[in-house]
């Protein structure tokens, strides 16, 4: 009995120990650790002109001006690699050796990947092969015009996602002969999700990127609330038309006012419906806003090409997928997004 009550003391000192050590150890974390980080903690903002748009960065952390050189960095890296302007890049490769399997690195098989997921979502709306079409129009170039029937009949031919052909175990690509890929539509929100996650693995406490409409963001703001973005009015987009609060998160906005040029009176804007290989006209803008910057942005820009009624069907479908669709006479935001909108 002596000998039981003893190991029953023993047992009881050690728990005690035990939740002392806890106890010191919660206290010293809020206590020191905290008020330590906080105080640490430095705010830098910078922009610069990288993607063909102002990117603007702004890093809370200990290491803030370091962490922003490394996001604008990481942003830069992924132009080099996936613009088609830029001559030594990964996609240049692809489109000059089209009809050839072609070596690249594992980050673009996984976005064109991703690219041909969404693609196969939206039935073909979003299709990175419409490169030859957006050249025809001289989006990317900037030497604008209206081509004819007859040229864009030719360049819809060679435009198809479904020959996009991937060998994951040798890492190459193919796309047909005459085909040319375009990632314009969903590599800014790509550049957007990798910087993020850098300054998420290096333990910044907050940031937000904007890279020209396409945002994520890390925490909430200093205060404790959530970031806010807001959301153009198309008609008007000086003007603010909807705020968002936004918490480890991300909103892409396509639209018709982002690139465009006027002629014969009428808009031609950069988002081309692959059916028809004319700027898709029944949308003015569409706002996704979900965890990925990269579904964020090929969804917003396939939403836009598929219009109202199987645009907003594909949001109710999709889980985690909030959006606001402005049509050219009226204006769908989904039920979720709906009640947060402040
Ligand atoms: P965004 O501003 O993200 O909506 O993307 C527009 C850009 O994506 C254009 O400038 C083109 O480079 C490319 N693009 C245009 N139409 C399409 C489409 N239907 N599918 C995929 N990419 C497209
Ligand atoms: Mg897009």
């Amino acid at each position: 009995m002596r000998g039981l009550s003893k190991s029953r003391n023993h047992f009881l000192v050690i728990v005690g120990i035990f939740i002392g050590v806890a106890v010191l150890c919660v206290v010293a974390y809020y206590g020191v650790y905290v008020p330590y980080v906080e105080s640490h903690t430095t705010t830098n903002q910078r922009s610069r002109i990288l993607m063909d748009t102002t990117v603007d960065i702004r890093v809370d952390a200990r290491n803030s001006e370091e962490l922003v050189n490394q996001a604008f960095a990481e942003i830069e890296g992924i132009e080099k690699s996936l613009s088609r302007y830029v001559d030594t890049s990964e996609v240049s490769k692809i489109n000059a050796h089209a009809g050839q399997w072609v070596e690249v690195s594992q980050f673009t098989i996984d976005l064109v990947k991703e690219a041909l997921r969404i693609s196969e979502l939206s039935d073909g709306a979003f299709d990175v092969t419409i490169g030859a079409v957006i050249e025809l129009w001289g989006f990317g170039t900037g030497d604008y015009k209206v081509p004819s029937e007859e040229e864009i009949v030719q360049a819809l031919k060679t435009v198809g996602y479904e020959k996009v052909e991937i060998d994951e175990a040798e890492r190459k690509v193919r796309i047909p002969e005459g085909t040319i890929l375009d990632l314009g539509g969903i590599a800014k929100g790509y550049a957007v999700d990798q910087a993020s996650r850098l300054l998420r693995k290096s333990n910044a406490k907050r940031s937000i990127i904007n890279a020209g409409g396409d945002i994520s963001v890390i925490g909430r703001r200093p205060d404790d609330t959530p970031w806010r973005v807001g959301v153009q009015n198309p008609d008007n987009p000086a003007d603010i038309r909807w705020i968002l609060p936004l918490e480890d998160s991300s909103v892409v906005t396509s639209g018709d006012y982002q690139r465009y040029f006027v002629f014969n009176d009428q808009k031609w804007h950069h988002i081309i419906d692959p059916r028809t290989g004319y700027p898709a006209r029944e949308l003015k803008s569409v706002t996704v806003v979900t965890e990925s910057a990269t579904v964020a942005d090929a969804l917003s820009t396939a939403i836009f090409v598929l219009g109202m009624e199987a645009g907003s069907r594909l949001v109710e479908e999709m889980a985690g997928v909030e959006a606001i669709i402005v049509s050219q006479d009226g204006v769908w935001i989904s039920p979720e997004l709906e009640e947060q909108i402040l």
